[in-house]
């Protein structure tokens, strides 16, 4: 059943949560000192995961771009107005989502490459913010990992400062996903989150507004349950205790958020761990799909 979260009173909507269930956490874009900070850097885990030569990725790319063409996934996951059939309900099994967001950037072949490692599924939300990266889009999808929309420009002020905007930049972004798997897909995340309140100081009540829309346009925004904190800035090891203090509540579905993009090098040093730390409480791991448990966070503005 779907709780019609924009009734709740403000000073409940940040405990409150429909379906899968969770405690809120920040997501944010990254600053520009994110992304020049660490280029240069050394990532070990990116050794540890290496995919091995040049020539051998050659031939795993063409033969995955056939197979995506041919993929059911494509008429599955397209939006579509007509397909209503959202679930709000945890499934019987112990299932863990990671979501990537603000990707793809430098950091989204060394997400992919811990993942193939495990050998686990996961969903990247993306955006426009690096587009020399985009043709990344097309690699995680052919390795069976799920797209949704993030947002083109993750420029708040330029995002929400009118619904007709927030449609623009989601247009935006989905024509670049489409240009890499042929389609555009239904889910979708808002910058933010949907509980996010720095829309009002662009527009009032613009979620209210697009939570309803973009369900009736055929997406389905995904929020998340828990989140490994990497918001901000913080070491891998402070990654790993921020996900096991998230998640200690042991809820049966967790949408977790975690984020690719340019500077979140320590993201990608945790993901091993955190990866192990899910196993070892009996996770197992699943990219978003239609019959995924929603979960929404409370509308603030
Ligand atoms: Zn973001």
């Amino acid at each position: 059943m779907r709780v019609r979260t924009t009734l709740l009173s403000l000073g409940l909507l940040a405990a409150l949560l429909t379906g899968c269930a969770g405690t809120p956490a920040t997501e944010t874009a990254p600053s520009p000192s994110d992304a020049t900070a660490a280029q240069g850097d050394t990532v070990t885990t990116q050794d540890d995961f290496a995919s091995g030569d040049g020539d051998g990725q050659t031939e795993q790319a063409s033969a995955t771009s056939r197979e995506i063409d041919a993929d059911p996934r494509n008429d599955e996951f397209a939006v579509d107005p007509e397909r209503t059939d959202w679930n709000f309900e945890p499934s019987d099994t112990k299932t863990v989502y990671l979501t990537f967001d603000d990707g793809p950037s430098e950091n989204t072949q060394a997400v992919l490459d811990i993942l193939d490692h495990y050998g686990i599924k996961a969903t990247f939300f993306v955006t426009g913010i690096n587009p020399e990266y985009a043709p990344m889009i097309r690699e995680c999808y052919a390795r069976g990992h799920t797209i949704g929309l993030h947002t083109y420009s993750h420029d708040y002020a330029q995002v929400y400062a009118s619904t007709d905007a927030y449609w623009e930049d989601l247009a935006q972004v989905g024509e670049m996903v489409e240009e890499q798997i042929g389609y555009v897909p239904c889910f979708i995340r808002f910058p933010g989150g949907s509980s996010n309140t720095i829309s009002a100081d662009y527009s009032i009540g613009i979620m209210t507004q697009l939570s309803s829309d973009v369900v009736d346009a055929g997406y389905q925004y995904f929020d998340w349950d828990a989140s490994c904190g990497d918001g901000a800035d913080h070491t891998a090891d402070e990654l790993v205790e921020a996900t096991e203090a998230d998640t200690a509540y042991g809820y049966q579905n967790i949408v977790f958020l975690a984020h690719d993009g340019a500077g979140k090098q320590t993201t990608v040093e945790a993901l091993p761990r955190i990866i192990e730390y899910f196993q070892s409480e009996g996770y197992a791991f699943a990219a978003i799909d239609r019959a995924t448990c929603v979960p929404h966070h409370g509308i603030g503005n």
